[in-house]
């Protein structure tokens, strides 16, 4: 990967969360970038690390665990963010740092007890599916409480807050209107969770509206790394 078609990439990206700060009337520290590196190489990764950035999303398991594993000297921070198989949670619960895509009660005890004893608990977020499309990954919203409660009580695992991937929305207000509605969700969850602190939402598409609407970590992908090739 071109480092100077990163680095602008990168810029890039930056000044349009600055933006739209700016226009949310937002702090401009108050909005974190993930990286989203699925499909690319681990010197992709490398490159942007070398522009400072700490921060990558990945969302295939043993993909994410080779970058892992290949770049251990870099102290990079990963998160998952794809749909989980439980039968690959061991993997998550030893490698990633946050588990983003956590939808179902059968995650939360499996990654509990998985988590080695030597690491700082799992960051997690519960995803949820403001859709209602049945074959998405994402808990219903009406399931969120039950989730919460079984993370809170996870010693492994620490309750982060909510993601969502809503689907394609072309209008800039149609967007708005789902980023508004995963907002309240989220405050409503922090009313009895006080300690979550991350409302992980946008991508490279719409990062601007869900800023405006609060969210607090963007996962963007295409924007920095360019259009991904068929996996
Ligand atoms: C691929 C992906 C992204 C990044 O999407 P872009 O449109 O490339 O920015 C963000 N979040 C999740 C969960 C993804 O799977």
């Amino acid at each position: 990967m071109d480092p100077e078609f990163l680095k602008k990439n990168h810029q890039k990206t930056l000044e349009r969360i600055q933006r739209a700060c700016q226009a949310a009337d937002r702090d401009g520290q108050a909005v974190a970038l993930l990286a989203v590196s699925k499909t690319r190489n681990a010197q992709a990764v490398a490159a942007l690390a070398a522009l400072g950035h700490r921060a990558f999303g990945e969302n295939y398991v043993s993909e994410g665990v080779d970058k892992i594993t290949a770049l251990a000297d870099h102290s990079l921070i990963w998160h998952f963010i794809g749909p989980i198989q439980s039968n690959k949670t061991r993997q998550l619960a030893e490698h990633f740092d946050w588990v983003q895509s956590v939808d179902r009660l059968k995650l939360v005890s499996r990654l509990n007890d998985q988590r080695p004893p030597s690491k700082p608990p799992l960051n997690v977020l519960i995803q949820v599916n403001l859709d209602g499309e049945d074959q998405k990954a994402g808990c219903a919203p009406d399931q969120l409480p039950a989730l919460a409660n079984a993370i809170e009580a996870a010693p492994q695992l620490r309750l982060r807050g909510v993601m969502s991937i809503p689907a394609v929305r072309e209008s800039a207000n149609d967007q708005r209107a789902v980023f508004a509605k995963l907002k309240a969700l989220y405050d409503e969850l922090q009313a009895h969770h006080p300690s979550i602190d991350t409302l992980s939402a946008g991508m490279s598409n719409d990062l601007e509206a869900a800023i405006a609407e609060g969210a607090n970590l963007v996962r963007v992908g295409t924007a920095l790394f360019g259009p991904r090739q068929n996996r």
